[in-house]
């Protein structure tokens, strides 16, 4: 006792004089308290607090341990007794738990319930003292909060599905648009006067975007559609690919890639194959330099890898920070840099998707890095 505080010492001393005190604690700072005759385990004092928690007038109450068990919920009435017992047999074991008890008006009240048992001189228990915490307000809180995420994740559910037919049922009109502009155009090309051919050009250029959109539409509601992040990717493969698809697709000339060795990770291969395109093609494309260059660094970290693409281009201003993994938020107009506006927004998707961050940063007309983390499991 000597380490305790003084305050403590003489807490505990004052109490033991003096009865009011005992009834300021009991009655000011628990919701309720029990003494438990375990000789005669009929015999039960509780204090009205203990009561008044259920709805009930303390002074109408018996004594007596069968009246709580009638109240109680009967599976929290086993765990405690449960508990109980093995609280008895076993100082060590807490005699702690979370039970309902049914309000005379019929709502469920959530209580902490602890106790300790008091033993005689051979260890054998005698007395239980117990002490309740009504938690039901932030039982309820919690209830609330799960119903409120549950709706949430159902209606974004609903909404990735909406967006997710919507795109796939629109690829095969937009397929069909660009083949009859196509037929149109090779047909009817001298026919046409300088308006209408310009006209042509334009819808052509339209129906290409919408289909690009589509694509990457759902290319991002695949994102977390497929659910299985067990596969060991390499992600030096994943590289050769992107570099493969550059030379065979794009248009991009005098670029560089210059790389690391990249590790092997668990994830989703065909979804990191997006990320890393995604990136790479930004670095490119979002570049004025004669030269374009993108390297893509490796690093080990505590927690897993961080991996980072930069590029000379031509830079992002930090006010825009937010802006770009917004879906269709772009900086530009299309006929100065083409694109959709979600590459980014479906980058940040496969990160998250992974359990990691995306972020960047970038200094105007000197380039930017865009880095993320994969964790280890
Ligand atoms: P998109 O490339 O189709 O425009 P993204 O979602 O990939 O769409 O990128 C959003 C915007 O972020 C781009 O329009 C561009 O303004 C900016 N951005 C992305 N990557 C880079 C980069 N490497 N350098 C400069 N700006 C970039």
């Amino acid at each position: 006792m000597s380490d305790e505080h003084y305050l403590k010492r003489e807490l505990y001393q004052q109490v033991q004089k003096s009865a009011d005190l005992f009834e300021f604690i009991q009655a000011g700072s628990l919701d309720g308290i029990w003494y438990w005759d375990l000789e005669n385990p009929e015999h039960e004092w509780m204090s009205p607090r203990f009561w008044q928690i259920f709805g009930y007038d303390p002074t109408a109450m018996p004594h007596l341990a069968s009246a709580w068990q009638d109240m109680i919920n009967t599976d929290d009435l086993a765990m405690a007794l449960e508990n109980f017992q093995a609280h008895c047999d076993n100082p060590n074991h807490p005699y702690d738990q979370v039970v309902r008890y049914r309000h005379k008006e019929g709502k469920t009240i959530w209580v902490r319930c602890r106790g300790i048992a008091i033993r005689d001189a051979e260890g054998k228990p005698i007395r239980m003292l117990g002490a309740h915490t009504d938690i039901t307000e932030l039982k309820e809180a919690e209830y609330a909060l799960q119903q409120k995420t549950d709706e949430l994740t159902l209606s974004n559910q609903q909404l990735e599905q909406l967006a997710y037919i919507t795109a796939h049922d629109l690829q095969e009109p937009i397929r069909g648009i660009v083949t009859f502009l196509d037929l149109l155009a090779r047909e009817s090309q001298s026919n046409l006067n300088e308006t209408a051919q310009n006209y042509l050009q334009l819808a052509m250029g339209e129906a290409g975007l919408m289909r690009a959109m589509v694509h990457d539409i759902l290319a991002l509601a695949q994102v977390n559609a497929d659910s299985s992040l067990a596969e060991k990717v390499d992600l030096e493969r994943l590289i050769k690919t992107v570099e493969q698809d550059l030379k065979n697709h794009s248009s991009f000339k005098a670029y560089t890639i210059e790389r690391d060795k990249l590790p092997v990770i668990r994830g989703h291969s065909k979804i990191l194959l997006l990320l890393l395109k995604n990136l790479i093609n930004n670095g490119l494309k979002f570049n004025l330099s004669d030269q374009p260059q993108v390297r893509i660094d490796a690093e080990k970290t505590e927690g897993g890898w961080k991996i980072s693409v930069s590029d000379n281009g031509i830079g992002i201003e930090e006010k825009y920070a937010d802006r770009i993994f917004k879906m269709f938020q772009r900086l530009h107009s299309r006929s100065q840099f083409p694109g959709t506006g979600i590459g980014l927004a479906i980058a940040q998707a496969v990160v998250t998707r992974h359990g990691g961050e995306l972020q960047f940063t970038s200094e105007l007309g000197v380039g930017t890095t865009f880095f993320f983390t994969i964790p280890n499991e």
